[in-house]
């Protein structure tokens, strides 16, 4: 069960066959725009452009073709943000056995899945595993790709400056076999040297139509018919506004909202109600939720403080602003050892005096 065709990117395509045919593809490429376009599945279509082995590139039918999309080419290595590995001395095995797992989750699939939950990223020990892999020879073809999407979500700061040193000098000058490609829809969120050493190709959203042929994909279809979407297929397109792979994380994302809503009416109130709020976030194992809630909450923290401004509530723009932080402070504690359950009760007090 192969992963859904690409639609749609035929300027990016195009340019890429050309540079390509003209031999001045680049060694290190991002490819950057909004979520949900595909940007992580055109990286395969330029992967299986590398290691076609016919001339109509990509021909979609040859071996390495047809192993890109049912994601087993050993040169093709597509890492993303996973859960943190238990145990903190990962060596490359576990690594590749992790996203071995991540990878037949994404193609059982079709490659149609949400967006990464908060708490996951890739770590450090997947960076270096890429440092590793990318020194050895090609096992089947003459060309290795890396793909690394959500590049956003690298971890750097564990730690140690060597490894960050090393994949910068990889992506700085790969080897003559290497191509790597970033992608990310926060490209500002990149660490400078990172971006410094890509070639930027920036890739649009979807047109209607396109986004219109992707929805009536039967694989994506059936889908988008599991989630609480419209049925029709045009609103559905104008849901998807050029970003049709975000549809399917329309669950997630209103979960993730309603829990924020709740905490912020609970914090409202006194007594019991208000602590069994805070205490109906698990105390583990609930992390990736816990943190998708920290995301939204952001959201609705920003747009209540827009509505006070616009209001002239000064004091309410104030409450909601001062709350945006403490939840911005939460977030980078979200990873560590702290309980979703603590930190939801000491963001309830923070969260006082923000307008309804
Ligand atoms: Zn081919």
């Amino acid at each position: 069960m192969p992963i859904v065709p690409l639609y749609g990117h035929e300027a990016v395509r195009r340019r890429f066959r050309r540079m390509f045919e003209a031999k001045s593809l680049p060694g290190s490429v991002l490819l950057e725009g909004q979520r949900g376009i595909g940007k992580q599945r055109l990286a395969l279509w330029l992967a299986q452009l590398l290691v076609c082995e016919r001339d109509d590139k990509p021909c979609g039918g040859c071996m390495p073709c047809r192993s890109v999309l049912d994601l087993r080419h050993p040169d093709v290595f597509w890492v993303y943000p996973r859960p943190r590995l238990n145990d903190p001395n990962a060596t490359a095995e576990d690594v590749i056995d992790d996203l071995a797992e991540g990878s037949a989750e994404r193609l059982e699939k079709h490659g149609l899945y949400a967006r990464a939950s908060g708490s996951d990223a890739i770590f450090l020990a997947t960076t270096l595993t890429i440092v590793g892999k990318a020194a050895m020879s090609p096992a089947m073809g003459r060309r290795k790709v890396f793909i690394v999407g959500d590049a956003e979500r690298m971890v750097a700061q564990e730690g140690s400056d060597q490894a960050a040193n090393a994949f910068l000098k990889l992506l700085e000058e790969p080897p003559a076999d290497t191509t790597i490609v970033l992608t990310s829809s926060e490209p500002g969120a990149l660490l400078p040297t990172v971006r410094s050493r890509v070639i930027s190709i920036r890739c649009a959203p979807l047109a209607d139509s396109e986004v219109l042929a992707f929805i009536r994909d039967p694989e994506v279809k059936s889908a988008l018919d599991a989630l609480a979407l419209p049925r029709g297929d045009s609103e559905r397109v104008s849901l998807a506004r050029g970003a049709p792979g975000d549809l399917l994380s329309t669950t997630a994302i209103s979960a993730a909202r309603a829990a924020a809503l709740r905490l912020l009416e609970a914090s409202a109130t006194r007594g019991p109600a208000r602590y069994a709020t805070a205490l109906s976030h698990g105390s583990s194992g609930a992390r990736g939720a816990f943190s998708d809630m920290l995301t939204e909450l952001n959201v609705l923290l920003r747009e209540r403080a827009e509505t006070a401004i616009a209001a002239g509530d000064v004091h309410g723009a104030y409450a909601a602003a001062k709350a945006a932080i403490a939840v911005t402070e939460a977030q980078s504690r979200a990873d560590g050892n702290v309980s979703p359950q603590l930190t939801s009760a000491v963001l309830m007090d923070a969260l006082q005096g923000v307008p309804a």
